[in-house]
């Protein structure tokens, strides 16, 4: 029997692989028994924030990352793009008709069993069982207290969610349409003039936050940063990051000073979240302030921002390059708890995990994937670097003159027999 702890994108990823090769499987996920505090439903595979996976680009690593997952037959990924919304460049989909399918489709399998409870410890290497820790940044704290037991070594760092709005309550009179750059409709742009920044800013910087046990900014994810400590890191901080007026012109050919982007958070369009604006303002804090930006004078949150602790393991003290526990060879992590950021990264992490349990229950050696593909770089990069911050997709992490083309992923896995005899 096969056991997967956590029904989030790598556990749904693994459940789906390992059951599709004829193995049984018990899914145990705590939700709705026991709540991670992000999440907001009992469904499988819930994003908890932004509903994009990033750029379709293969020149972006998300891209290509995303083009090789298709190749070698991600089902997670497969369902994205049945329910993928416009997004211009970005795979952007309708969030809650992606996890409705997968649960469906997980349901409905005969040899899957999902049980709603939370799993605290995970029994002795004797069972035969095989454990897949797939409990994501927001493991449940009894389990993350017996990871933390049993193997001596455990991180965490906090990231942000942003909010999301009624899109019929934003005053679009404000407002305009457009993509950066490109054409296209998808993103819906809030622009401020100097003095309404100026304002904007101060108000955020004078916000009341909420107090979270342990913060230290030094743990924030750099590329998850709050709106308000963007704000405050120096006056034209935001104007570079989330509110940069660049790739949009004005009707009189003029540049905005700043703007504020929208983007479309479901299919029909009635919800909307602002890009870039994770925060961890108190509730009544963000009407205030978000209030001053003028198309959103009158706009309802119907999701506020908030700020949770991750928890990620330090494979490189832990485990393999499987991800398999160093002192437990029946016991495996994947997703998002080995130290990969992000949902796509999520994905590949609970195939590689899959690919090499089927592996292993098929009497063959597991197999790490080729360092030139980026997915191959980024198992590896997780798996074996000392003091691991979490690590989204990037080329930083391949060698720039022997990047791997897209067409040449599937071949590489199958040249090294990782695919073909699963
Ligand atoms: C607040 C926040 C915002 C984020 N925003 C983004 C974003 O905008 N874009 C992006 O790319 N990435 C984002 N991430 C990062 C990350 O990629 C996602 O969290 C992703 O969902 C991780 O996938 P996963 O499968 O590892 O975990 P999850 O998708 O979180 O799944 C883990 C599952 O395990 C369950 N579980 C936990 N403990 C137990 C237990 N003891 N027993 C049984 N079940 C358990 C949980 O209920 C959950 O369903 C964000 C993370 C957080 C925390």
């Amino acid at each position: 029997m096969i056991h997967i702890i956590g029904g989030g994108l790598a556990g749904s990823e693994i459940t789906y692989q390992v059951a599709k090769a004829g193995y049984n499987v018990i899914l145990h996920e705590m939700r709705p028994e026991v709540e991670t505090g992000v999440h907001k439903t009992d469904k499988l595979a819930e994003l908890v924030c932004s509903n994009s996976l990033k750029s379709k680009d293969t020149k972006n690593a998300s891209g290509l990352l995303k083009k090789e997952l298709e190749r070698i037959g991600s089902f997670v990924l497969e369902v994205a793009k049945r329910n993928a919304i416009p997004g211009g460049k970005a795979l952007v989909v309708d969030r809650e008709a992606f996890s409705n399918e997968i649960t469906q489709i997980l349901k409905s399998m005969p040899n899957v069993k999902i049980v709603r409870e939370e799993v605290t410890c995970i029994p002795s290497e004797n069972s035969g069982d095989i454990w897949v820790v797939a409990s994501g940044p927001a493991t449940s704290s009894k389990l993350y207290a017996w990871i933390s037991n049993e193997f001596g070594k455990s991180a965490h760092f906090f990231d942000a969610v942003a909010p999301i709005v009624e899109a019929n309550t934003i005053d679009t009179s404000k407002a305009f349409f457009a993509n950066r750059y490109e054409g296209g409709t998808d993103y819906l742009n809030c622009p401020l003039n100097r003095e309404e920044y100026i304002h904007f800013r101060e108000a955020l910087i004078g916000a009341e936050v909420l107090p979270i046990k342990g913060f230290d900014k030094k743990l924030l994810f750099s590329r998850c940063q709050p709106i308000e400590e963007i704000a405050k890191s120096g006056f034209d901080s935001m104007r570079f990051g989330p509110l940069r007026p660049v790739g949009l012109t004005r009707s009189d050919g003029k540049k905005f000073y700043a703007v504020v982007q929208l983007r479309r958070d479901n299919s029909i369009g009635t919800l909307y979240n602002i890009v870039g604006f994770q925060t961890r303002l108190k509730w009544p804090e963000q009407d205030r302030v978000f209030r001053m930006i003028p198309a959103l004078k009158n706009v309802k949150i119907v999701r506020y921002g908030v700020m949770h602790a991750n928890v990620y393991i330090e494979p490189y003290k832990v485990t393999d390059e499987f991800f398999r526990a160093k002192n437990r060879k029946n016991l495996f992590f994947a997703g998002q708890i080995t130290g990969v950021e992000g949902y796509v990264e999520s994905i590949a992490s609970g195939l590689y995990v899959a690919i090499n349990i089927l592996r292993v229950l098929n009497g063959k050696m597991p197999v790490t994937f080729p360092r030139k593909s980026m997915i191959g770089a980024l198992m590896d990069y997780v798996a074996r670097t000392p003091d691991l911050k979490p690590m989204y997709a990037n080329f930083g992490l391949i060698d720039k003159n022997n990047v791997a083309n897209v067409i040449g992923v599937k071949e590489m896995l199958s040249l090294q027999g990782v695919k073909n005899e699963n």
